[in-house]
């Protein structure tokens, strides 16, 4: 793959500071929501599973437990206590950010209340018990690395120790029975997804039985035909599977193996030959099948277009660990157009459990909260992707730093024993311009290096005013190399253009407009009369508004974070 090179390394949550309004506001407003749980309703459903006394307000949606929950009756009661262990560790990436007191010890004190809990009848009476574990595994070992949580390990031990026996003794596929179940919903459990937590845990310093256990739950019998090149994507659950792929990262990058590197990369590939132009993929949660036109059927079969949160946290978790190990520039590109039209424009996290889940690419459609979704699985996601927008926008190796995403910000690390900062300046992707300056606490030899998305044409990178035209070649990272000192400037045109995306080769008319990395949604609730030349026309009103004049009038354009509660189309049948 890249003979002698060893992966990028990743920045700290606090390494970086985000200025982007945008971004800032879903981290804000869903570490508020967490904070706002009480700890009796967080730990309500997970005392109710073991048998124990659970006073305190029930949070109701996916988190309620009742032992006579009917699948396919009740709304309340598909997942309880699941986002437990993602909220842990979204709380405890939160404390990596902010530094404050409240988080950190809200964190120390549900692990204590957690501990007290934990019970093989947990995981008996738990539809997703290695789910349910996964994310606790996830939640204590940030405990563990961002809180400093002392006991972290010592629960993560009892937690082990307990769960296993309740658990299959190798992954087993999505919808495929291994114990006695009530109703098909208890073949949905996701233990093919455990690997990559596990081994996170052995590198962290649980222990070598978690490298062993991170080896026992490979999911081969997905991954030896996805090395092979065969794309058995098609029918599988969408977001396990593609999470799934971040074990296989975990394979290659724990225990060396070359074929689990082969499997995630050759699955990005078919991933991305059924996503949508906003990045999304698997319309109603299920991965499809190369030629099938299933996708485009979608766009009038479905509004369950895309499992925002949660697909969008799978999708950042594989393409992070693809960018640092191939320092291909696509991975970055992916990344980009996955947050600006997906989860960045999710409707937030409401304290009343409202959860965004689904985005809708029907010619009709609407962002909604289902009062099915209380609580739902991306209630879990949601506040770990707000979290980790800093940690994908840049990333390290001995000779310097890779600049992945352009988002205002600053990062500061050391380099060679200097204090350096660079500082992002932009109204990107509504600007084409992105201003970096650095200061350095004395002048080092290092190297920036930016992306240049595989869309930008024309690009200049200027240093300190003088243009650098030979650096800039679109679908690579641009090397800039030299002694930094303070007052360094590096201005980054990055021109955008309007084209048109087909939904699938055999739709060549069914097409979505874009510019750059934005897809610009057209805000109509009928099917307007355009030519392709129409779109590829569209007007800039302002920043964040477009139009296409019509037979029938004007189409406003807009992208997926302006839109609220008006209706709206991704895609258009071009006449
Ligand atoms: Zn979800």
């Amino acid at each position: 793959m890249l003979a002698g090179k060893s992966p990028l390394e990743q920045f700290d949550y606090g390494d970086v500071v985000l200025t982007s309004d945008l971004h800032e506001k879903q981290l804000d407003q869903t570490h508020a929501v967490l904070m706002g749980l009480s700890d009796d309703s967080l730990l309500k459903p997970l005392r109710q599973m073991s048998g124990q006394p659970a006073p305190g307000e029930d949070l109701g949606g996916w988190y309620h437990y009742s032992p006579d929950y009917q699948w396919g009756k009740d709304d309340d009661g598909f997942a309880p206590s699941c986002t437990f262990g993602q909220w842990v560790s979204a709380l405890a990436r939160m404390y990596a950010i902010r530094r404050d007191q409240p988080t950190r010890d809200k964190v120390l004190r549900l692990n204590r209340l957690y501990a007290q809990t934990i019970s093989g009848d947990y995981y008996e009476n738990n539809r997703f018990p290695t789910y349910c574990y996964d994310k606790i595994v996830l939640g204590l070992i940030d405990s563990h690395r961002y809180v400093g949580d002392p006991d972290a390990f010592s629960i993560l031990e009892h937690t082990t120790n307990t769960a296993l026996p309740h658990f299959p003794k190798h992954a087993v596929e999505h919808g495929r029975d291994w114990r006695p179940n009530k109703d098909q919903s208890w073949t949905w459990d996701e233990s093919y997804t455990m690997s990559e937590n596990l081994f996170l845990a052995y590198q962290r310093g649980a222990g070598d039985r978690y490298r062993e256990l991170g080896r026992q739950y490979l999911d081969d019998e997905y991954y030896d035909p996805l090395s092979e090149g065969r794309d058995v994507l098609a029918g599988r659950h969408a977001y396990s599977y593609v999470n799934s792929l971040s074990s296989a990262m975990q394979a290659y990058l724990t225990l060396g193996s070359e074929k689990h590197l082969r499997a995630a990369t050759n699955a990005f590939e078919m991933l991305s030959k059924q996503s949508f132009a906003t990045g999304g993929w698997g319309p109603d949660e299920t991965l499809r099948a190369p030629g099938s036109g299933d996708v485009h059927a979608s766009l009038t079969g479905s509004h369950s277009s895309f499992e925002t949160p949660c697909g969008g946290y799978a999708h950042f978790k594989l393409t992070r660990y693809l960018l640092r190990v191939t320092r291909d520039s696509k991975y970055g590109d992916s990344m980009e157009r996955m947050m600006y039209n997906t989860v960045l424009g999710a409707k937030p996290l409401m304290a009343d459990g409202r959860t965004f889940y689904y985005s809708d690419y029907n010619f009709h459609g609407h962002k909604v909260y289902r009062p099915t979704q209380r609580w739902a699985c991306c209630s879990g996601t949601l506040p770990q992707v707000a979290a980790d927008y800093r940690i994908n926008a840049y990333f390290r190796d001995a000779q310097g730093v890779y600049v992945n995403l352009y988002i205002p910000s600053t990062l500061r690390w050391n380099q060679d024993g200097a204090v350096v900062a660079l500082t992002q300046k932009s109204q990107y992707p509504f600007d084409s311009v992105v201003q970096l300056e650095v200061t350095s606490s004395q002048t080092r030899e290092f190297t920036v290096n930016v992306r240049i998305p595989v869309w930008a044409t024309g690009v200049s990178i200027s240093i300190n005013g003088r243009r650098e035209r030979q650096l800039a070649t679109p679908g690579s990272f641009a090397a800039i190399h030299r002694q930094w000192r303070t007052g360094d400037r590096i201005e980054l045109d990055l021109p955008m253009r309007l084209g048109l995306e087909a939904v699938d080769p055999q739709h060549p008319q069914t097409v979505a407009l874009v510019f750059g990395p934005l897809v610009l949604f057209p805000i109509t609730d009928t099917q307007p009369q355009l030519t392709r030349a129409d779109l590829l026309a569209a007007k800039r009103m302002n920043n964040r508004t477009w139009e296409v004049k019509a037979a029938g009038g004007v189409v406003k354009m807009k992208p997926f974070t302006d839109i609220e509660e008006e209706q709206y189309s991704t895609y258009l049948r071009a006449i």
